[in-house]
């Protein structure tokens, strides 16, 4: 059995603004094990993005901990890697400065840092393109360039938030089966917001479903799919993948449950 690598308690928070405090996150409490694709699926505007923020030490808890066992049995904050739903790929840098800009900011520009981009651009066929400009990349290849970004830094737990929802349903299913993909073989440990049911049941190991804000834990629900490969694609024709949607809608829609 894997062990924890991230233990969150009983976690609160509200928003306090001069309308007054819109309580956004209840009594949240969730594990997440080492090398685990965890999916958190909920209604829009109950409080995924805060949780997120949370957890990457963004904001502070109002109450409620959080712990962390990273795998190298240290107990500080992990470095997090966050893709959110835009790719922020800036127009007036190459792809190339784009992938590099983290590293830039942070003073990381080392030549081993550098070669595990070459590398990367490599495994993503994004080498051909790295003096290209952003825009003469397809939805697909931008997402794939704002994950070498990503992993560029060394994170140790990846954080995304809805990284696939601004592209359209086609794209979608084959962008994020790709980057998904991708993000499996470096065998990080992998925190996937998402509203796409669909989605969630074709890439996540485990899906915690929330409920309307403030957001509580409904239920979680670990998914096993009878796979002829490791293609979430394929995830979408399993026997068991119709079956987990269902309930997953009952448990999202169920206002008693
Ligand atoms: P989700 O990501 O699930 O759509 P969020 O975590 O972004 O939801 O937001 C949860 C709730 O908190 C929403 O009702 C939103 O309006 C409110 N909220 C988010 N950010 C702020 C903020 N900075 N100040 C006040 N309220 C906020
Ligand atoms: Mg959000």
């Amino acid at each position: 059995m894997q062990k924890n690598i991230l233990e969150l308690k009983n976690i609160s928070y509200s928003y306090h603004t001069l309308q007054g405090e819109t309580p956004a996150l209840k009594n949240i409490s969730f594990d997440v094990k080492e090398g685990e694709f965890v999916a958190i699926v909920g209604p829009s505007g109950c409080g995924k993005s805060t949780l997120l923020s949370i957890i990457a030490d963004l904001i502070q808890p109002e109450s409620g901990t959080i712990a962390f066992n990273n795998p190298d049995g240290s107990l500080h904050y992990p470095k997090v890697g966050y893709m959110l739903q835009h790719d922020h790929l800036f127009e007036w840098r190459t792809v190339y400065k784009n992938v590099i800009l983290g590293l830039e900011i942070n003073h990381q520009l080392t030549k081993e840092k550098l070669d595990y981009v070459d590398q990367l651009l490599i495994d993503y066929d994004l080498d051909r393109f790295r003096n290209s400009r952003p825009s003469e990349l397809s939805g697909g290849m931008k997402q794939r360039a704002a994950l070498i970004r990503t992993l560029a830094m060394g994170p140790e737990l990846l954080l995304l938030d809805e990284p696939f929802s601004a592209l359209d349903y086609q794209t979608r299913l084959m962008v994020s089966a790709d980057i998904c993909k991708l993000i499996r073989k470096t065998g990080k440990t992998v925190i996937l917001i998402t509203h796409d049911l669909a989605e969630a049941v074709s890439l996540a190991d485990r899906i915690i479903v929330l409920s309307k804000r403030p957001a509580t834990v409904k239920e979680t629900v670990p998914i096993h799919l009878t796979l002829p490969d490791d293609s979430p694609l394929a995830a979408r024709h399993a026997p068991e993948f119709q079956d987990y949607f269902s309930y997953l809608w009952e448990v999202l829609t169920d206002e008693n449950h």
